[in-house]
């Protein structure tokens, strides 16, 4: 009798046991369907695709790319290029993103490329830079995201290098640290212009977001000239923000790069 009841204790215990494990299981298995993207190990770029199943992030249109001076295609049309930045663009706030530090702005300025108008959303940085050009890769970009009415995409980005410190990034990092999920209201003017380069040249392209869900048909504008920002600058920036928050250079396909002067 002993033996019997024994052996059903084991038994139940087993099918207890094994229930639990299952429900372990399940529990790992969704878990890892809300897994979030990064730049880093299982979830890094190689693996957005597998994470954002419906995105972009396996088109043959996407960014970064590796541009290279000989290939581009020279344009005389600089002038579709018109920034309209009011001197005193309303800085929002700051948020870390967890992938970024973005700054926000309130709606107001915009610009206007090939015609269209694009209005200014928001700023934030990738260290180092995702375009590269020449083979060249930066230790920052910035990237000025703008949207015109219709949902179209339109982001100036801007290369850093070190050298002297820079007075506008000095006061971008005035409101940093900033830990990640955390934001601080701004609401404080600031003069956009300057932290263009002063050559207006620049490289074109249709690419992606470098971010998923990569959603391509994103108007590129690159400026040639890098800008200059100081290396305590860039370190400051790279203590917010995750490691390597870039996205790796994509195959250019059959697109075309025109460098408009
Ligand atoms: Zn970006």
């Amino acid at each position: 009798m002993n033996k019997i009841l024994s052996t059903i204790l084991s038994l139940s215990l087993i099918v207890m046991f094994s229930c639990k494990n299952q429900e372990k299981e399940e529990k790992v298995t969704k878990a890892e369907e809300h897994k979030h993207w990064s730049y880093q190990g299982e979830t890094s770029p190689e693996h957005w695709i597998e994470i954002e199943k419906n995105s972009d992030c396996d088109g043959k249109r996407q960014s970064p790319i590796n541009i290279i001076d000989i290939n581009t295609i020279s344009v005389d049309s600089a002038k579709g290029l018109n920034i309209l930045y009011s001197p005193e663009t309303i800085l929002n706030k700051v948020v870390n993103n967890g992938h970024s530090i973005q700054f926000d702005f309130n709606s107001g300025d915009s610009i206007v490329y090939k015609n269209e108008v694009f209005h200014l959303k928001q700023i934030h940085f990738h260290e180092s830079s995702e375009h590269i050009i020449n083979g060249v890769k930066y230790p920052t970009e910035i990237h000025l995201v703008h949207q015109s009415d219709s949902k179209k995409l339109t982001v100036l980005s801007i290369l850093c290098m070190e050298g002297q410190e820079s007075q506008l990034f000095e006061f971008f990092e005035s409101f940093l640290p900033i830990e990640s999920g955390q934001f601080k209201n701004i609401d404080k003017t600031i003069d956009l212009m300057n932290l263009l380069p002063e050559d207006k040249s620049f490289y074109s392209y249709s690419g992606s977001l470098t971010t998923p869900p990569c959603t391509e048909n994103v108007n590129w504008v690159v400026f040639k000239q890098p800008i200059i920002i100081s290396l305590e600058e860039v370190l400051k920036l790279k203590d917010n923000m995750p490691i390597n928050n870039y996205r790796n250079e994509q195959p250019l396909n059959d697109r075309k790069v025109y460098y408009n002067y």
